[in-house]
């Protein structure tokens, strides 16, 4: 909570007089049954009715200045703690964006939603309450406390033993409660994790049929959390009963002994009124405490998982070196992921001069994206050294990486909003005429012209295009910024091999035209291509042109003759 106290600065003001407010509403309150008192014994015991209506008026101004109090303390309580968290969430995206993909990798995105939105609006909260109740609530116990001596000090006894009897039976009931919601809020993060898979993965959970499936996953996660509420919920709900009763056995004893007082002509009948009035206010104010303990906890426990965040540091720093050409070279690079176990390349040594085209094929999961994302350093390698234009890679800033290194990668992301919007996202600040250059380079230009030009409107995540519509869009979006090196993975995969040709070859007519990596499952997106990499479980099994693999490669002749069949029967 400590470092996240930092973003309270600017509210120094309301976290002053929210509180004061509050007390003041506090005093306010502690007056009534002083009031009420002078009502029964002046006013009742004299039938002074001038009196009666004279109090009434000042019970109607204690309100109406409690109120305001009250209002003006929730006000600042409310600006102080949404400003707070306003800035919290600001300052947490923006750290986020910062990390590097193998620190997001290790969080999980689903975590990192949880902790933007709901744990910090369980701070918000926390700061609200504590803003509004840390003042009031000791000076509502104490101060009834104080009041009701001061009425009858015989009485300082039974509300001592209230208050304490009152205190462990909150207290016990919390140290049940809390680590119970903890495990709730663990559950509902697992429970939030599941249902955005679900929603990511509709298409594919219907097509497959297995809604069934889902949903009793769904369930039996959304069980388990109901029960440890239901857990929470039956522990809590002793909480009322049992404070109740101890507060009215603690009245019985005040009407008792105030009885024989009155009896006696030690007090008033008004006095015993008023520390009624006091107990029960002091039952009140516990259980809001109560309340209030249990939000700070939550509280708390969501500050240490935003700080969890804000302590993870990106473990990639970057230089100020511009790319000029786009020379790639890798010197025995490895890769080795945080959660993995084991290199997921490893051995890799290759050489792309400035235009050159290079290939990248392997099975799934042989390691083709994890070489080609180490190039704008999404992840950094664990050994060896890459080098740009002759330079360690660690010496280029990060502008230049993102802006001279165009990566289309195997998923195709678009997002709501017109074709020209989507292209813009490459590049801001490009004519109409670059975005359409990228579309015809990208062979998209035709598909788009018939749907309406750079105004067509994209769906979320694209879903009026097709599969090789969006790569193709996806592509060219890559293309606005003019890369020195541009990355293609498998992002061409759903087109048809013309497309996929005409499309390579556009590309080869850039100029000035950018070292392409083509990363492909297809021998024939990469045969073409001026050196050919293949990789086999992270080990590069083969480096050459296609000529030179066919003859000394058996991985590369594999896939390529499992792909040519007639070539290879044909030259039987
Ligand atoms: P390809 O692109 O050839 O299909 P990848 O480079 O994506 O293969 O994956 C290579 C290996 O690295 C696989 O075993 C995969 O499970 C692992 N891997 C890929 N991405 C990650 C990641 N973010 N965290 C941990 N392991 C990963
Ligand atoms: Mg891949």
């Amino acid at each position: 909570m400590k470092k996240l106290l930092r973003y309270m600065k600017g509210y120094r003001v309301q976290c002053i007089l929210g509180p004061l407010f509050k007390a003041l509403e506090a005093i306010f309150e502690l007056f009534v049954p002083l009031v009420v008192k002078s009502i029964i014994d002046v006013g009742i015991a004299n039938s002074d009715k001038p009196y009666i209506l004279k109090m009434c008026g000042l019970l109607v101004i204690l309100a109406v200045v409690g109120l305001s109090s009250t209002l003006v303390a929730q006000y600042f309580a409310a600006k102080a703690a949404c400003g707070f968290s306003a800035k919290v969430r600001s300052a947490l995206f923006a750290h986020i964006q910062s990390l590097s993909y193998s620190e997001l990798d290790s969080m999980g995105t689903s975590s990192l939603v949880t902790r933007m939105t709901s744990d910090v609006n369980q701070v918000q909260n926390g700061v609200n309450m504590f803003l509004r109740l840390f003042s009031r609530s000791p000076f509502i116990v104490f101060g009834a406390m104080i009041m009701a001596a001061r009425i009858d000090r015989s009485t300082t006894l039974v509300f001592g033993t209230t208050i304490l009897l009152l205190l462990i039976v909150v207290f016990s009931i919390m140290a049940v409660t809390v680590p119970l919601q903890k495990k709730v809020q663990q559950k509902l993060e697992k429970t939030v994790l599941l249902a955005g898979e679900n929603l990511f993965g509709v298409r594919v959970i219907r097509a497959l049929s297995r809604e069934n499936e889902e949903e009793e996953n769904y369930n039996a996660y959304n069980k388990a959390m109901t029960k440890a509420l239901t857990a929470a919920g039956r522990v809590s709900a002793v909480m009322n009963p049992l404070t109740y009763a101890i507060v009215n056995i603690g009245i019985i004893f005040l009407i008792y002994r105030g009885a024989l007082s009155v009896e006696a002509g030690l007090i008033s009948q008004g006095a015993v009124i008023a520390l009624y009035n006091y107990m029960a206010q002091i039952l009140t104010e516990l259980i809001k405490l109560a309340n209030l303990i249990v939000t700070i906890t939550k509280a708390l426990a969501s500050a240490g998982r935003i700080e969890a965040v804000f302590e993870t540091k990106s473990s990639v720093v970057y230089g100020n070196e511009e790319i000029k050409e786009g020379r790639i070279e890798f010197k025995n690079v490895s890769c080795k992921y945080k959660n993995g176990c084991g290199n997921a390349v490893s051995g890799i040594n290759f050489n792309a001069k400035n235009g050159e085209v290079i290939g990248i094929i392997g099975g799934t999961g042989s390691g083709k994206s994890t070489l080609v994302n180490m190039i704008p350093r999404f992840y950094d390698a664990s050994e060896g050294e890459i080098l740009i234009d002759g330079k360690d890679i660690s010496s280029f800033s990060k502008e230049t990486l993102r802006g001279k290194i165009g990566v289309v990668p195997q998923k195709s992301v678009l997002f709501k909003g017109t074709v020209a919007e989507n292209m813009r996202m490459g590049a801001e600040n490009i004519s109409d005429k670059d975005i359409e250059t990228a579309l015809r380079t990208a062979q998209a230009y035709d598909f788009i012209s018939e749907r309406g030009g750079m105004d067509t409107d994209i769906e979320a995540a694209g879903k009026n295009f097709s599969g090789g519509q969006k790569q193709r869009l996806c592509i060219a979006r890559a293309l606005v910024k003019k890369p020195s090196v541009l990355i293609l993975d498998d992002s061409t995969s759903a087109l048809d091999f013309a497309t996929d040709a005409n499309l390579r070859m556009a590309i080869k007519e850039l100029s000035p035209c950018p070292t392409l990596f083509i990363v492909s499952q297809r021998a024939a997106s990469v045969m073409h291509a001026d050196k050919i990499i293949v990789l086999d479980e992270g080990r590069p099994v083969g480096v050459g042109t296609h000529k030179e693999l066919l003859e000394t490669c058996e991985v590369y002749k594999e896939i390529y003759y499992s792909q040519f069949r007639k070539d290879k029967e044909a030259a039987r």
